[in-house]
């Protein structure tokens, strides 16, 4: 009885973030007001606690309301913060920046491999709260991913509209949690294109969640994603980031943690929230065009090749993100291919961290900031290392004929001799 009553959802509503109206839990839409995102307001009342536990579900009192058994759970959330220093130390510059202060933060270690577990976890047990028949979602990614794997284990059905290229290295994970999956002509052309998809959907499946993975559809969602600034500051404190380097596409991961902090700080929990950095790909990297207002004057040398951090190919400017940005006094940071590339190499050779090339980004735009004197040596820094390495993987050899080979075990000696010289 204790139990249940301490674990009552906080949930109050949910508020525009620009204009304050208030709508119930179950909106799924921007404001009609003024086309704001919507995020859940909880009532403050009580220190969050930061004892680590099995899952994002030990803060249920400030997530939306979820009766017990509704909660589809794998142990998403509580990934490692752990500290790379020997990358740090190799970008640093002559005193620029503190090598112990780097910390990355792998949520490639969620249970389908990255971040969208939090927020799948959440929409899947909020599916069946509400008493949904299934949950449809546009992606082909690692909201698919996540979406897909938490309704298998949730017994709900599920509906993927994929773009009709997709790639087979992505689309393996998804179909192996076997959702009905729907190729699309010109899904992600752009927003009306996709707008019109998801609502055609909605109108087919009535009783269907629109499961998309974007504030502007799932408000509550955020909640999920906020989770990690709780993680982040149980582990750190009482030395807590200054800055959060976030890969950003729609913006709800950065809000998510712009909004876990703003929490914290409300509590008195910690006292300054960190600086929300929002990085992006040097092609197409609109949000970051908006926070550093590069717009007009927009002309850089940047690649004209699209990015390869696949998982940040959004062309439209994400409102929400750019307010974490500017309410944090945060900046934004853009990455070549070349930078994602060399950070992605460098952070698995000298720490041994193998992370999604999206979330490389965020280890590019640091190396980048710290030679930018963005950063200084009293600065401690977390990256936001968004998936796992498996999830978009580029080999690092053509072809396996390029890797030494013993004809037997007896000729080993014979080929270490090549690879290390001669030993005594
Ligand atoms: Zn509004």
């Amino acid at each position: 009885v204790i139990f249940l009553q301490l674990s009552k959802s906080k949930f109050i509503e949910l508020k525009c973030i620009v204009c304050g109206k208030k709508y119930p839990e179950n909106a799924h839409s921007l404001c009609e007001a003024c086309g704001g995102i919507l995020t859940g307001e909880y009532k403050l009342d009580y220190p969050i606690d930061l004892t680590r536990r099995e899952s994002i579900w030990q803060f249920r009192e400030y997530l939306p309301p979820v009766d017990e058994p509704n909660i589809i759970s794998m142990g998403e959330g509580w990934t490692p913060l752990v500290k790379i220093s020997n990358f740090a130390q190799k970008i640093a510059l002559s005193n620029s920046f503190a090598a112990h202060n780097l910390l990355c933060k792998m949520e490639g270690q969620n249970p389908s491999g990255s971040f969208k577990d939090r927020a799948a976890s959440l929409s899947v047990s909020l599916a069946k709260q509400w008493k949904k028949e299934g949950i449809f979602l546009a992606s082909s990614g690692n909201a698919a991913a996540a979406t897909a794997s938490y309704c298998a284990r949730g017994d709900v059905k599920c509906l993927v509209l994929l773009r009709d290229d997709s790639t087979y290295s992505k689309l393996s994970q998804i179909a192996m949690y076997g959702p009905n999956l729907v190729r699309v002509r010109g899904l992600f052309k752009d927003t009306a294109s996709l707008v019109s998809a998801l609502k055609a959907t909605e109108e087919s499946l009535p009783d269907w969640l629109n499961g998309f993975i974007w504030a502007n559809y799932n408000p509550l969602l955020l909640d999920g994603l906020k989770t990690i600034a709780y993680e982040i500051v149980a582990v750190s404190s009482p030395n807590v980031p200054t800055h959060i380097f976030v890969p950003t596409a729609g913006g709800d991961l950065i809000y998510g943690l712009y909004k876990g902090f703003l929490e914290l700080k409300t509590l008195g929990q910690i006292n300054e929230i960190p600086k929300m950095i929002v990085v992006q790909g040097a092609h197409p990297g609109p949000t970051v065009d908006a926070v550093e207002e590069r717009i007009e004057n927009g002309q850089e040398n940047d690649d004209t090749e699209p990015t390869i951090a696949g998982a940040l190919r959004a062309s439209m400017i994400s409102d929400h993100a750019v307010a974490a940005v500017r309410k944090t006094m945060g900046f934004g940071v853009k990455v070549t291919n070349e930078e994602i590339l060399e950070a992605h190499n460098l952070v698995a050779k000298v720490d041994g961290i193998f992370c999604e090339i999206s979330s490389s980004t965020a280890l590019a735009a640091i190396a980048k900031s710290v030679r930018n004197g963005r950063l200084n040596k009293d600065d401690i820094v977390c990256a936001i290392a968004t998936g796992s390495g498996f999830k978009d993987y580029r080999p690092p050899f053509n072809e396996v004929s390029q890797i030494p080979l013993a004809d037997s075990p007896d000729s080993i000696p014979h080929v270490l001799e090549h690879i290390f010289g001669a030993s005594a």
